[in-house]
């Protein structure tokens, strides 16, 4: 049910504790609480009618002063093979987002949007080119991930994996993304594993020193592209305002402190950023960091001429990582041919 109210408050926005305190204040013990909680989280009602069970004084109450927030599907699309699954999602101010779900061998991925839009502005990224519109609240971060185990008809035991890689920069919204993957990560509720959680950013150098100092237990994709300041700012504006140095400085803090290892996301594109030459650049920069390269092959977009790299190209980049003792994969290219695949997410109907 859309919000009806702004002032309402909606449900998908409160931690377990929050949903507690909020319970006690109207004199419902925690109990009460973890039973909403196993409503929204395990039974995934879509209203608080739903909730058949709880105390109709409760149930009123809800009623009266919450709403689920979940937002509309107004458009389901899947890829050729089936496999991958792009929502369109209309959101109370009816702005829309896309969220994707990719299976593979029984398991399920979620791709999912932190923002209306991107602020960051990377050339070949469909997102970024329809500039930012606003940040997403945690609830409508938590909401699409609900939306899709709602879907799936294993819930608990198909969607293991959360990759905040749709649209927007998850750390340009920090607090409403950590908030989001807390309540992901309840035990009592979806219990996503932290491990199974990737955020990707493009390299926002304080939001990666903050991750480490509070010890955040998801995993860690920098958006790299480029291995020189200078091929990387034609690519990523926001390097402009973090040299590589300083970003670099950042992810062997994060290694450092939380003894985990960085994934690195490289956009191969042809004859831009494919070469021998960078390849051994990037391998260079990261030799001697703990470290794995996704090398994806670009995803075509509207607006912007780079072609992917070729398959003998990508082999031959990854050979040279290889030499400097850096693991990589060739990411395969999922949801093409419905514009579902890294950085084609856009809303494509706006104010429906
Ligand atoms: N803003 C974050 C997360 C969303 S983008 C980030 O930039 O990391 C998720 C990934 O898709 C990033 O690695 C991004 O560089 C990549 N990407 C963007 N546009 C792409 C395209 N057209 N083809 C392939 N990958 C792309
Ligand atoms: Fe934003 Fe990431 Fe797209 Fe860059 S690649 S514009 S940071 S969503």
């Amino acid at each position: 049910m859309p919000l009806e109210a702004e002032s309402t408050v909606n449900l998908y926005d409160l931690t377990r504790e929050e949903l507690a305190l909020l319970l006690a204040g109207w004199g419902f013990s925690e109990y009460h609480a973890l039973r909403v909680w196993h409503y929204l989280y395990r039974e995934h009602v879509r209203s608080i009618e739903d909730m058949t069970a709880l105390r109709p004084d409760l149930r009123l109450r809800l009623q009266r002063d919450t709403a689920i927030g979940a937002p509309q599907e107004t458009m389901e699309t899947s890829s050729s093979d089936g496999l991958t699954r792009k929502y369109l999602l209309r959101l109370a101010d009816r702005e829309q987002i896309e969220t994707v779900l990719m299976s593979f061998k029984g398991r399920a991925t979620a791709c999912v949007s932190t923002q209306v839009g991107c602020a960051m502005g990377c050339v070949f990224c469909a997102t970024g080119r329809m500039g930012f519109t606003r940040h997403l609240f945690a609830g409508e971060i938590v909401a699409q991930v609900v939306h899709l185990a709602r879907l799936q008809a294993e819930p608990d035991k198909d969607l293991r994996n959360i990759v905040l890689m749709g649209m927007g920069e998850p750390l340009h919204n920090y607090e409403a993304v950590m908030k989001a993957l807390a309540i992901l990560t309840d035990h009592h509720g979806l219990a996503m594993a932290p491990k199974h959680i990737t955020v990707s950013t493009v390299g926002i150098v304080p939001g990666i020193r903050r991750l480490a100092d509070e010890g955040r237990p998801y995993r860690l994709a920098v958006s790299l592209h480029g291995a020189t300041d200078e091929e990387r700012q034609a690519l990523v504006p926001p390097a402009r305002r973090w040299p590589l140095a300083e970003l670099m400085d950042a992810c062997r803090y994060y290694v450092a402190v939380l003894g985990r290892r960085i994934f690195f996301e490289w956009t191969l594109i042809a004859g831009e950023n494919d070469t021998a030459e960078q390849a051994h650049a990037l391998g260079r920069l990261l030799q001697d960091m703990e470290a794995h390269v996704n090398l994806i092959p670009l995803n075509p977009i509207g607006g912007y001429n780079g072609q992917p790299a070729s398959f003998r190209d990508a082999k031959q980049f990854q050979a040279i990582l290889a030499a400097y003792g850096l693991p990589s994969t060739v990411r395969q290219r999922r949801g093409i041919d419905i514009a579902a695949g890294c950085g084609q997410l856009k809303a494509e109907i706006r104010q429906v």
